[in-house]
């Protein structure tokens, strides 16, 4: 057996409700209790983790890998590795690829892609409808054959809601979890940046918040309908906040997820036009941040996730309102959040900051992963939550660029991401 020993560190595992100094032991690439006789071998392989933390592999549920299609803007190779670098050892990506992911061809195409060249493990979405067109479903059952684990029309969202119905009434056949993009084409037009005081000074198309909060509104009315769950994705809206609060209190199976674009900044960085703060929804203000906050408080929101949207410099070097929404994010999330929820605003403490990227999601999408308990995959991330470090885009593992974090200065990192007992990304800062 090939063991490795995770050596003195301070093993934070909320899916087992853990938190203490130990070692953490792997043997052939899974979790083990203790090694025995074998633990005395000369051969095993001892990773020091004396005053850091050691928690299950991150998984990012919300990521752009742009793989078939769009290989100028990241493939999954390099999406991969750029997941690694930011310490998720599992990411799961969106459908909107070219072609969409509709279908278990491309799905199969993907995971054989992501078998092939991923650093770290690769689950794949399918679409809710036919070329995320919000028309036809796509045949769920052969996407699921193909390993799909959730289906989305993410950057797209379905606005007829008897498909939006019938959707979740297919996909419940199959307990098959659904998410939702939210934004309500009608009320959002070509909106570039939250409709506010901003867009009005600087003269661009407001994305107003009820063009999201709508479809929240929506969500929650066919979960209870259908008594089915809705995992609403990318909240940026004071507003969704509070009606996920109160659906979530009624019993209503509806559930998000925050990025922290959306509580590190706001709209007012528009200002400079730089399009590496246009994203899909957009930045919203200080009251949202404030409301997102209050919701990872008390459990409203329980995900955090990326985004991660790669484009070319020269998709993103054009007039605002022609550049496409979207940054890179897998490897500043961790800090941001950290540096965010845990040190400066103190919204949670750090066994839940890890819930929230490790058992939370892995539960919402039945994933074995997300966990050290004995016998689970050995994905295990290594965090100094104390560790201040500078992010500088140049070294990114990403193949983009379109970023608005370089220079940021953060607490908080990964420094080691370990995928099936494999150190597949280590800080040599
Ligand atoms: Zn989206």
């Amino acid at each position: 057996m090939k063991i490795v020993r995770i050596a003195g560190g301070r093993i934070i595992d909320p899916a087992n409700k853990r938190d203490e100094i130990g070692d953490l032991w792997i043997g052939d690439g899974l979790i083990i209790d203790s090694p025995g006789a074998e633990g005395q071998s000369p051969d095993v392989v001892v990773v020091q983790a004396t005053g850091v933390v050691v928690t299950p592999g991150l998984i990012d549920m919300h990521v752009h890998l742009r793989e078939p299609g769009q290989a100028h803007k990241e493939t999954i190779a390099t999406g991969s590795h750029a997941a690694a670098a930011g310490g998720f050892s599992s990411v799961v990506c969106m459908p909107n690829t070219s072609p969409v992911a509709d279908n278990a061809g491309t799905i199969t195409l993907i995971r054989e892609k992501a078998q092939a060249t991923a650093s770290v493990n690769v689950f794949t979405t399918g679409a809710i409808t036919k070329g995320i067109a919000g028309e036809e479903l796509a045949p769920y059952g052969a996407m699921i054959s193909a390993g799909i684990v959730a289906i989305t029309d993410d950057g797209h969202c379905v606005q007829n809601h008897e498909v939006m119905r019938r959707a979740l009434e297919y996909a419940r056949m199959f307990d098959l979890p659904v998410l939702d993009h939210c934004q309500d084409y009608s009320l959002v037009g070509n909106g570039v940046m939250h409709e506010g005081e901003w867009s009005l000074r600087l003269g661009l198309p407001g994305w107003p918040r009820v063009g999201e909060e709508i479809v929240v509104a929506r969500n929650i009315l066919l979960s209870e309908l259908c008594n089915s769950p809705i995992h609403c994705q990318h909240i940026s809206s004071g507003g969704s906040v509070r009606l996920l609060r109160d659906a979530k209190a009624r019993g209503v199976k509806i559930s998000g997820e925050v990025c922290p674009h959306h509580i590190a900044l706001t709209d007012q960085f528009l200002q400079t036009f730089d399009s590496s703060y246009k994203m899909n929804p957009p930045l919203r203000t200080e009251r949202d941040i404030e409301a997102l906050l209050e919701g990872l408080a008390d459990g409203t929101l329980d995900i955090l996730c990326s985004d991660h949207a790669p484009h070319a410099f020269y998709e993103k070097e054009v007039e605002l309102d022609q550049a496409p929404f979207g940054i890179t994010g897998l490897e500043t999330e961790f800090g941001l959040f950290c540096d965010i929820l845990v040190h400066k605003r103190k919204v949670v403490d750090l066994g839940r900051l890890i819930a929230m990227f490790t058992a939370n999601p892995a539960r919402l999408l039945s994933l074995d992963r997300g966990t050290l308990a004995t016998g689970a995959p050995a994905d295990v991330t290594l965090i100094d939550p104390n560790l201040e470090w500078t992010f500088d885009k140049e070294r990114s593992q990403s193949l983009s660029r379109n970023t608005p974090f370089h220079g940021v200065q953060l607490k908080g990192r990964a420094v080691r991401t370990i995928v099936a007992g494999k150190t597949v990304w280590k800080c040599e800062d």
